[in-house]
C-alpha cells in the first residue's frame, strides 16, 4: 500500500510532523522531489530536528529511507544531515539512494546566488539551494545522474563539456570566477566514494517491496500552490510537489497511490514572494507569526519570517483538488485559541467577481479577500484528545474548513508533538 502525504497549501502545513507520525506504521518512506531547499521540523524522543533532504523516517530503526530519482541530490549534505544526527543520539538510519538521482552540483549553487543577486527586488525568494538551475539542468539533459559517477572516463569528457556552457554564463553573465573542470571533475570523484554505500536500484528495489505487501509513504515537500504547472507561476519552485508526481519521483506505478493525505494548515503563511490573497500585515500578523508554528513562524532553512494569513478555502480546496486528496489533516489548530472571531476566506472578488476557484496568477494578483468570520473558541486546546472534548466553536471551525475543503479532515494537530493529534 502507497500513502503519498503532501502539503495542500503554500508548504510549511507540518508535513513532517505527520509523516515522522504515520512512518510508525510504514517500511518504506520516500523523498521524491525537491531538495534541501525546505525543512520539515520534528519533535520526538531524541529532541527537534530540522531535516532538509532526508526522509522523514530516519528515527525509525525499522524504516528504509529512501531519495528517490525525483529528488535534487546534494551528496555532502546528505552525509552532513546523516551525521548530524548520529551526532544527537539518533542510531545510524537505513538510507537509499536511486541510482537515477540526480546530482546537486557546487555550480548549481553558486547559480542560483547569483541569479538571486542579478534580479536583486525582483527575485523570486529562492533558498539558494541550487533548486532552479539544477531542475533547468536536468531537463536541458545537461544533469549528472548518480550512475554517472562511476564511470571515469565518460565523467571526465561529460564535466569539460558542461562547465563550457556554464563557464559562458559565469564569464560574462555573472562576471564571476569560471569553474576548473579537473577541480569539478576531482570534486565528483569524491562525491562517488560518499554516496557509493547507499546507490541502489530503487525502481526495482520498490518493485519487490511492492510485491511483498510492504507499507510505503511518499513524502512530499513544499505545497500544492508552489507546483510549477498548477501554483503561482513564477513563484513555485522548480519540482513537482503533487502526490501524482510521487510515482515518477519514486519510481513506482501510478495506480499504487492509494491513499493521498493532505495536509492543510489552519491558517495561511508562505515563504517567499508571490500572491497571498488572505495575506494581513502589520500588528494582526506579528501576533499570529509569534505563536504561530513551534516557537513562531520562520523558515526552516532560511529562518525568514513566514507571511502570514487567515485561512484560505479557495487555495486550500483547490490544493486538496489538485493533490487529489482522499483525506485532510488540519494542522496546527491550537494556535488559533487566542482569537475572538477568526476570519475564513471563502471566495476571491476578481474584476468585480466574486469566485470560489482559485485563478491562474494574472487573475490572482488582482483578487481580493472575501471573509466569512467564525466566532473563536477563546482557550487553550493543546492535550485534549477526543475530537468531542473541543470546544464548540473550535469543533464548528474545522467542520466549516472540512465542508470547504470538500475532502474528509480525519486528523487534527493540535500541537507540535507526536502525541499532539486527534483522531476524528
Ligand atoms: P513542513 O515543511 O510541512 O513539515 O512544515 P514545517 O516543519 O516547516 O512547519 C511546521 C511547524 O509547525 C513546525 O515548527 C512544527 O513543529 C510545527 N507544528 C506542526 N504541527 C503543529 C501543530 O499542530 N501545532 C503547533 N503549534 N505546531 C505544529
Amino acid at each position: 500500500m502507497v500513502r503519498a502525504i503532501v502539503g495542500a497549501n503554500w508548504g510549511d502545513e507540518g508535513k513532517g510532523k505527520i509523516t515522522d507520525m504515520l512512518a510508525k506504521e510504514s517500511d518504506i518512506v520516500i523523498r521524491f522531489q525537491g531538495g534541501s531547499n525546505a525543512g520539515h521540523t520534528i519533535i520526538n524522543n531524541y529532541g527537534k530536528f530540522a531535516l532538509h533532504l532526508l526522509p522523514s523516517g530516519v528515527f525509525y530503526s525499522h524504516i528504509t529511507n529512501i531519495i528517490g530519482n525525483g529528488v535534487a541530490l546534494n551528496i555532502p549534505y546528505l552525509l552532513e544531515e546523516v551525521k548530524s544526527l548520529e551526532d544527537r543520539g539518533v542510531p545510524a538510519p537505513h538510507i537509499l539512494v536511486s541510482d537515477r538521482a540526480q546530482i546537486m552540483m557546487p555550480y548549481h549553487i553558486l547559480q542560483d546566488t547569483y541569479e538571486e543577486a542579478r534580479l536583486a527586488g525582483k527575485s523570486f525568494g529562492s533558498t539558494k539551494s541550487g533548486i532552479a538551475p539544477f531542475y533547468s539542468d536536468k531537463y536541458a539533459k545537461i544533469g549528472f545522474q548518480v550512475s554517472e559517477l562511476f564511470d571515469k572516463e565518460a565523467l571526465k569528457e561529460k564535466v569539460e563539456r558542461v562547465c563550457e556552457i556554464k563557464n559562458v554564463l559565469f564569464e560574462h553573465l555573472y562576471h564571476k570566477p569560471l569553474i576548473v573542470p579537473e577541480e569539478l571533475y576531482e570534486t565528483l570523484l569524491s562525491y562517488a566514494e560518499m554516496v557509493r554505500p547507499y546507490v541502489c536500484d530503487v525502481s526495482a528495489y520498490l518493485h519487490q517491496a511492492l510485491s511483498e505487501g510492504k507499507n510505503i509513504l511518499l513524502e512530499g515537500q513544499l505545497g500544492s500552490l508552489k507546483d510549477p504547472d498548477h501554483g503561482i507561476y513564477p513563484m513555485v519552485t522548480s519540482s513537482s510537489t503533487l502526490a501524482a508526481y510521487g510515482a515518477i519521483g519514486a519510481g513506482i506505478p501510478p495506480y499504487e497511490i492509494r491513499q493521498i493525505t493532505a495536509v492543510v494548515k489552519a491558517y495561511s503563511s508562505a515563504v517567499g514572494a508571490g500572491a497571498f490573497v488572505s495575506e494581513i500585515f502589520g500588528d494582526e500578523a506579528d501576533e499570529l507569526r509569534r505563536r504561530g508554528g513551534d516557537g513562531g513562524e520562520f523558515g526552516a532553512t532560511t529562518g525568514r519570517p513566514r507571511r502570514m494569513g487567515w485561512f484560505d478555502a479557495v487555495a486550500s480546496r483547490y490544493g486538496c483538488r489538485i493533490q487529489g486528496a482522499t483525506e485532510a489533516v488540519l494542522t496546527v489548530l491550537d494556535v488559533l485559541g487566542y482569537l475572538d472571531e477568526l476570519p475564513v476566506c471563502v471566495g476571491y472578488e476578481i474584476d468585480g467577481q466574486i469566485t470560489r476557484d482559485f485563478p491562474t496568477t494574472d487573475k490572482l494578483n488582482r483578487a481580493v479577500p472575501v471573509y466569512e468570520k467564525l466566532p473563536g473558541w477563546k482557550c487553550d486546546i493543546r492535550g485534549i484528545r477526543r475530537y468531542e472534548d473541543l470546544p464548540e466553536n473550535c469543533r464548528r471551525y474545522v467542520e466549516f474548513i472540512e465542508k470547504e475543503l470538500e475532502v474528509p479532515v480525519t486528523m487534527v494537530s493540535n500541537g507540535p508533538g507526536r502525541n499532539d493529534i486527534i483522531l476524528r
